[in-house]
């Protein structure tokens, strides 16, 4: 899968303000500072699609992009990016936790067409307790559920694979299968992305 467009289309706070259409939905979600824009930036090819969290005054909005890729038969495949808020921010505290939680949820209940959430760790560390919970609750709620674990380029290569194993091994301790293998990500040189393309193409054709 090639992306060949890729579009802003809406931010949202609330159910009303998403935008209606039959595309299927592929999420994107992560702790804060994880690398979720530039990874979403990289995978669309297009540096400022996703605003990093360094832009002054982002909000808690869910940000919907339109992104059509073109199949190796040159047929189109059409499909809604959708970037969800950041969580686990540390100086946000238990209401700003309930707050993010209801925001998921009402995400989550009026998305018919979610068809995967990607979840963002970094891949240096341990996933933290927070991405545990928000793992757990995506699978309770039976959402296919990609992990990727972001900034591969920041660790030596020839550690990547036990890095992975560390996350895996501690999404299994809570008792949870990470489903199918754990991508490992680079928005610096683009590593792990035709795996992620793969994936969302196996999923969006399904
Ligand atoms: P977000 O808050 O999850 O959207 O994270 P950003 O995309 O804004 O990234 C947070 C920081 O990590 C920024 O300084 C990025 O430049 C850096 N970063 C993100 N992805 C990568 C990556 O793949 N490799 C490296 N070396 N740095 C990254």
């Amino acid at each position: 899968l090639n992306i060949i467009n890729a579009s802003f289309v809406a931010s949202a706070v609330n159910a009303s303000q998403y935008p209606e259409g039959e595309l299927s939905e592929i999420a994107f979600i992560g702790r804060s500072n994880v690398g979720k824009s530039s990874l979403i930036n990289s995978l669309c090819r297009r540096n400022g699609l996703a605003r990093t969290s360094s832009t002054p005054g982002k909000t808690q909005t869910i940000n919907y992009f339109r992104i059509t890729g073109k199949m190796p038969d040159e047929s189109r495949l059409e499909f809604m990016l959708v970037d969800l808020p950041g969580y686990g921010y540390a100086k946000r505290g238990q209401a700003a936790r309930a707050s993010w939680s209801k925001f998921i949820e009402e995400y989550w209940l009026n998305s018919a067409r979610l068809k995967l959430v990607c979840q963002l760790i970094d891949v240096r560390h341990p996933p933290m307790e927070s991405d545990i919970n928000v793992y757990r609750w995506l699978v309770e709620h039976g959402l296919n559920v990609q992990v990727v674990a972001t900034k591969a380029d920041k660790i030596a290569k020839s550690r990547v694979h036990q890095h992975l194993q560390v996350i895996n091994k501690n999404i299994n301790m809570a008792g949870l299968n990470p489903g199918g293998n754990i991508i490992a990500y680079s928005a610096v040189n683009g590593g792990g992305r035709d795996e992620l393309l793969d994936v969302i193409k196996n999923i969006l054709l399904k």
